[in-house]
């Protein structure tokens, strides 16, 4: 996972940063396709321009905020996830761990089956650079 790879490059605390700069930018798509689904509906409707142009609006106004939404979703609830994870319990220290392994794929042990609806079952082995300490994110 490229995402994932941001962790291990820089940080988790500019990982996170990130994720919350791209769904917030997913948001804005959103946003977007919804106005072109409303102006789809306002030209498709009686008195509007072209029947035809209004419904490929509606369409890809449907499409994109479709799709927006759930990257939105799934980055926002990734990078939450991961953040409630990030402190090491042993010292507590918050996002100060290097990653020894990571997955797309369920934990060995069995996974959570909610991680295989949401962020395809994402899990990270953390080493704390503080005390040493390790745990498991997912
Ligand atoms: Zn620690």
């Amino acid at each position: 996972m490229a995402s994932l790879d941001r962790i291990r490059t820089h940080g988790f605390r500019r990982w996170y940063e990130r994720q919350l700069i791209e769904c917030h930018a997913w948001l804005v798509s959103w946003f977007l396709g919804v106005i072109v689904l409303v102006s789809g509906v306002e030209i498709a409707g009686p008195g509007g321009g072209s029947r035809m142009g209004g419904v490929g609006l509606i369409v890809g106004g449907l499409a994109v905020t479709l799709y927006s939404w759930m990257r939105y979703r799934l980055l926002l609830e990734i990078a939450e996830r991961l953040g409630e994870q990030a402190a090491c319990p042993s010292c507590a220290a918050y996002a100060k761990f290097s990653i020894e392994a990571s997955g797309p794929n369920p934990m060995p042990d069995g996974g959570d089956p909610a991680l295989e609806n949401h962020g395809g079952g994402i899990w990270l082995r953390a080493l704390c650079r503080k005390c040493g300490g390790r745990w498991v994110l997912k």
